[in-house]
């Protein structure tokens, strides 16, 4: 009997305890460590900040569905892990012994690196979080009172640039509907070094098509930028060539600003000695598994991944839902191997999908493998990207409601586009 614990009831985690549960059976405890109770479908946070959505459409109480697959949930947070004890202090005292340990516990919002930037205390809005999208969708009600210039962006070192993409598009076409976009200059400023990088390189012709889509709904663009501060009212961001030298000061105006903030390693993770990068992301071999404590594993935004090329200004490789399910995968199919004495050598295909919403389109992302260069890419935009993501949020959600990890026609749709989890030649 194996005891196995899944840190963060995120995307990653949550698909990791259902898959666990499924592929291992219950001869195996698993529990699952999350902050709070409940489960965020982080990707609609967009549309919640624009009232499309509301909390309780995006949400699910993690515990009770966790609880009908007989998987145990603590929901105050990992506070420490030992991991020469294996094991995890939770927030509310309890000291929880794993035979392996899973950790998925997403992003740190690091906002403190450009100052004036965030919520708490700041003067930017961020839909990171289901409550961040909250306070922005209140923010944006007040907005649409008394309109004016919004500034859009993700600043130095940000890795998950679709959101910022989507959020521009999505307020565009809701301001369209409301008949106010006429009072609204928008510009979008991003330490990319061209429209369309997505912290990917480019995906197929993606930055013809996204500056494209940019001149369609009048939004400029401030590219290769680095956001100096935010003071109320105005973004301070510095415009680089593509040697990364400065060129211009650009102080824009806005009424209503959300800029996506560089992520860290959660700090429970980042203070474990020799787990993690020096920020704080869990550092892993090709089978999902840390080479100084080989009881743990870590899949989605808090493993260390390098960027996929040096830019002017830092930026990152985003991490995702797809490429975290494929990691998912990789360390159960290991662990079930190991328990079986047999080899753990599955790897993830990490290929990188995205299905970026633009209100009443959007733009869809194919990169085969995430590191040039690859075997398939491309971009493509249409409507049906918009009913995609829709679908792609009902049918997440139905899952985590469901505990089923990879139900049967998701596997034949991806199969399809020749998008698999695990790399071939495994059994
Ligand atoms: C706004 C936004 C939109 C996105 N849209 C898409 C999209 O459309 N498609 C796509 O493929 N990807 C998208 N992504 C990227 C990615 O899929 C998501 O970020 C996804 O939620 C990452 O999953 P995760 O499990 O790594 O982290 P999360 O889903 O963030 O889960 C981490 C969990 O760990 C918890 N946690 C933190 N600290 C602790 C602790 N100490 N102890 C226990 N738990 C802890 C957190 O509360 C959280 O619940 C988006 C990302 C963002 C930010």
């Amino acid at each position: 009997m194996a005891r196995i614990v899944v840190l963060g009831a995120g995307l990653g985690g949550m698909a990791a305890a259902y898959e666990l549960r499924e592929t291992l059976g219950k001869a195996h405890p698993v529990s699952v460590v999350g902050l709070g109770d409940r489960f965020s479908f982080t990707p609609s946070n967009p549309w919640l900040a624009v009232g499309w959505r509301t909390p309780e459409q995006i949400t699910l109480d993690a515990g009770k569905h966790l609880g009908d697959k007989d998987i145990a949930f603590h929901d105050s947070g990992a506070q420490r892990i030992d991991a020469d004890a294996r094991q995890v202090h939770t927030g509310a005292g309890e000291v929880l012994d794993y035979d392996y340990l899973l950790i998925c516990t997403g992003p740190k919002l690091a906002f403190e690196e450009v100052p004036g930037s965030g919520p708490d205390g700041g003067h930017t809005q961020s839909v990171c979080t289901t409550p961040h999208a909250q306070r922005a969708w209140t923010a944006y009600e007040e907005f649409v009172k008394n309109p004016g210039p919004i500034v859009i962006g993700a600043v130095q070192g940000a890795s998950c640039f679709g959101p910022a993409y989507e959020f521009a598009m999505i307020l565009d076409a809701d301001l369209r509907k409301r008949r106010i976009r006429d009072q609204v200059p928008m510009t979008f400023v991003t330490s990319e070094p061209y429209i369309g990088h997505m912290g990917l390189g480019g995906v197929g012709d993606s930055k013809g098509l996204m500056e494209s889509e940019m001149r369609q709904r009048h939004i400029k663009w401030i590219t290769n930028a680095k956001v100096r501060e935010v003071r109320p009212g105005e973004v301070v961001a510095i415009e680089h060539d593509d040697q990364g030298q400065a060129l211009r000061e650009h102080v824009l105006p806005f009424k209503f600003s959300m800029l996506l903030p560089a992520f860290k390693g959660v700090d429970a993770v980042a203070a474990v000695e020799g787990l993690c990068n020096p920020r704080g992301f869990v550092i892993v071999d090709k089978h999902q598994r840390s080479p100084k404590y080989p009881r743990i594993f870590a899949a989605g935004v808090c493993v260390a991944i390098p960027p996929v090329e040096v830019t002017p200004i830092p930026t990152g490789a985003p991490k995702t839902g797809f490429m975290i399910e494929s990691m998912v995968t990789t360390i159960v199919r290991n662990i079930q191997a190991e328990l079986a004495g047999k080899p753990a050598d599955f790897e993830g295909t990490w290929n990188a999908v995205c299905l970026a919403d633009m209100g009443d389109t959007g733009a869809a992302f194919v990169a085969l493998p995430q590191f040039p260069p690859r075997n398939v890419t491309w971009t493509k935009v249409g409507k049906w990207v918009h009913v995609a993501k829709v679908g792609f949020e009902k049918y997440f959600l139905y899952k985590m409601r469901n505990g089923t990890s990879e139900p049967i026609y998701e596997k034949h749709i991806m199969g399809l586009l020749g998008i698999e989890r695990l790399k071939k030649g495994k059994p």
